[in-house]
């Protein structure tokens, strides 16, 4: 196949593995301050590897927190597309310990594998980028860079991105772009290519219910006063009607149907439920009847309690009636849900089912609204054909059930978001023993070199 960088990879493969390893070896754990200093070498050193590509105006950007790191390469044709990549540089904690086959930060190759903290997420899959823009400056398409490149790769993305959103807005004009391109998200298997068109968001609430002063002798106040505990089981158990579905009224208004296209390529997708199960770790599965397991875990929305407290929790008994507890909630929203519309709806709800004489508050906890790309943008198209070139078959359209900066990229650049990454669900995200499948990171190396091409032409 005549693919831009085939002759790139070949004769540049060992140099790439080194710097993958070198890279993997800087332990850039954002959660720890201990390793603050780690996370700026990294960035640091993926500045270096900027410049060494022939990227331009590259610069550690400093942040209230981790830095992001910035290059860009901007001298296509005065109506070529200008593209964005993100991606982080930053890791997940590695504990425990003693899980890893071979140490975190000792990336070695074994198999096709290449197993280290941050192999897949998501050092490898920024790598595979930039080394497909190197190969592109360094003459490999045989014409000019086709598109205007620039890359922004953050350095917080593992503990929720808390400075990244208002980094956008501070650099809206340098970061300005058509397309922007994720390459932190999966595709379904190696045989079976397929890219993301949108994630869901986020609302969360800590409802906190007080019934009396304080707590009462259950012997002396008990069956005459209120019961926060019994007040909270049945606010949870009304939060879902018998079809599993959320009870909130309203909570469904914005929710959009997925377009043919949409359906058409999630039925498509080979789902082994019997081996998702097992992944869990559970029996049985639940949700919405009527829906499929895509459905209930990408494209509905839904609602989990994710923790309750009330009353006496300690070792024995205690003969109380307790005076206050709480719950925690969070909905996960497709779109055209907004945030503050569930937010609305929700406290109304919470009105309507609070008992006369008790104290119901709900405490809003962030909100991120859910992204999607449209499956029939042009630049969705030319992703697919750059697929396509690489993978020999046409990529199937995914959702994801979480939310991460996706969201605030397209929403504050006002451009679409293109998923190109090539992770592999069993790529231990997060887990010890995180690894790249080498196949698929110099297919994504090739297919973002198809992309450049087919975005200055879509
Ligand atoms: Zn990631």
């Amino acid at each position: 196949m005549g693919l831009v960088l085939n002759d790139y990879v070949a004769a540049e493969r060992d140099r790439i593995v080194d710097t993958l390893l070198d890279w993997l070896r800087v332990p850039s754990i954002s959660a720890h301050p201990a390793h603050a200093a780690d996370v700026r070498r990294s960035a640091e050193w993926l500045a270096d590897r900027f410049r060494e590509a022939g990227l331009e105006h590259v610069e550690v950007i400093e942040t209230p927190g981790a830095p992001a790191v910035y290059g860009d390469h901007l001298h296509a044709a005065a109506d070529a597309p200008t593209a964005l990549v993100y991606g982080h540089h930053d890791v997940q904690p590695v504990d425990p310990l003693d899980e890893w086959a071979s140490p975190p930060f000792e990336p070695v190759i074994e198999e096709g594998e290449c197993r280290a903290r941050g192999a897949v997420d998501d050092k490898g899959q920024v790598l595979y980028q930039l080394e497909a823009a190197r190969g592109w400056l360094q003459g490999a398409g045989g014409t000019p860079l086709p598109v205007n490149l620039k890359f922004i790769v953050e350095g917080e993305e593992e503990v929720g991105s808390p400075n990244f959103e208002a980094l956008l807005e501070a650099e809206r004009e340098r970061l300005a772009c058509d397309v922007v391109v994720v390459s932190d998200t999966d595709m379904w298997a190696p045989d079976v290519p397929t890219t993301c068109v949108g994630m869901r968001g986020l609302v969360a609430f800590d409802v906190r219910v007080r019934t009396a002063r304080s707590d009462l002798h259950s012997g002396l106040f008990g069956g005459a006063v209120p019961n926060p505990t019994h007040v909270i089981a049945r606010m949870v158990a009304a939060l879902h009607d018998e079809a599993g579905r959320v009870a909130v009224p309203g909570f469904y208004d914005h929710v959009r149907a997925l377009t043919p296209a949409e359906e058409a390529s999630l039925a498509e997708i080979p789902v082994d439920e019997a081996a998702w199960r097992e992944m869990a770790g559970v029996r049985t599965l639940v949700g919405e009847s009527g829906r499929s397991l895509l459905e209930r875990i990408w494209t509905r929305p839904t609602c989990d309690v994710v923790g309750i407290g009330v009353g006496y929790q300690g070792d024995g008994m205690k003969t109380v009636v307790p005076a206050k507890g709480g719950f925690k909630v969070t909905f996960r929203l497709v779109p055209d849900q907004r945030p503050d519309h569930v937010t609305a709806r929700f406290t109304e709800w919470l009105r309507s089912v609070t008992p006369d004489g008790v104290d119901v508050e709900a405490v809003a906890e962030g909100g991120v609204a859910p992204a999607l790309t449209p499956v029939d943008h042009p630049a969705v198209g030319a992703l697919c054909r750059a697929i396509e070139r690489v993978w020999g078959k046409a990529p199937l359209f995914t959702r994801i059930g979480g939310s991460g900066p996706e969201e605030a990229l397209g929403r504050v650049l006002g451009a679409p978001v293109l998923y190109l990454g090539v992770a592999l669900p069993d790529d231990r995200f997060h887990a010890p023993n995180e690894r790249m499948v080498m196949d698929q990171f110099w297919k994504g190396l090739l297919a973002a070199g198809e992309l450049w091409q087919e975005l200055a032409f879509a």
